[in-house]
C-alpha cells in the first residue's frame, strides 16, 4: 500500500510508522497527535506516545503527513492524495478537496498574472452546503428532535 508518496530515501518503513499510515487510511480524515496516540494504542499497544510523537514529526518532515490549523488544535493527514481542506465555520467540518478542482485557479492566476500559485494543503474557510441552506439558527424552545 501507499508505495508512490513514500520518499525513496531517508524514511525507513518501520513498523511504528506502518501502523499510523494504516491508521489514518482507516479513518480517511485528520487527526491530532494525541488522537493518534489513541488509535495507533488500540491497534498496537506496545507503541508508546513518544513513538507516536516522534515518527508523525519524521514523517511530517519527509511530507508523508501534512498538518494542518484547526481550531486550535494541529491536525495530520495524509499527503497520498494532493487536496486542500474545506472548513465549515459553522459546525467544523473539514473536508478533503481534491486538488485538482482548483487547477483552472491556478491556471488562471498563471496566465493572467503571471503568479505561480503555490497551492499545497491549503484551507479554506466558509459555510458547507447543510449549514450554507440554514440561515442563522434561531433557537426554539421544543426544536431539536427529528
Ligand atoms: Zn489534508
Ligand atoms: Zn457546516
Amino acid at each position: 500500500m501507499s508505495k508512490s508518496f513514500w520518499p525513496e530515501k531517508g524514511l525507513r518503513r518501520t513498523g511504528p510508522r506502518m501502523v499510523i499510515l494504516s491508521v489514518l487510511e482507516q479513518v480517511a480524515t485528520h487527526v491530532s497527535v494525541p488522537g493518534l496516540v489513541r488509535l495507533t494504542m488500540s491497534v498496537q499497544p506496545t507503541i508508546s506516545p513518544s513513538t507516536v510523537y516522534r515518527n508523525v514529526a519524521a514523517m511530517t518532515d519527509a511530507g508523508v503527513l501534512h498538518s494542518v490549523d484547526y481550531a486550535g488544535e494541529t491536525l495530520y493527514g495524509l499527503s497520498m492524495t494532493a487536496h486542500h481542506h474545506l472548513i465549515c465555520e459553522r459546525c467544523g467540518l473539514l473536508w478533503e478537496l481534491p486538488a485538482e478542482e482548483f487547477d483552472p485557479v491556478v491556471a488562471h492566476l498563471t496566465a493572467r498574472r503571471g503568479f505561480d500559485l503555490s497551492l499545497a494543503g491549503q484551507v479554506l474557510h466558509g459555510r458547507c452546503r447543510r449549514c450554507a441552506i440554514r440561515p442563522l439558527p434561531p433557537v426554539r424552545p421544543g426544536a431539536g428532535a427529528g
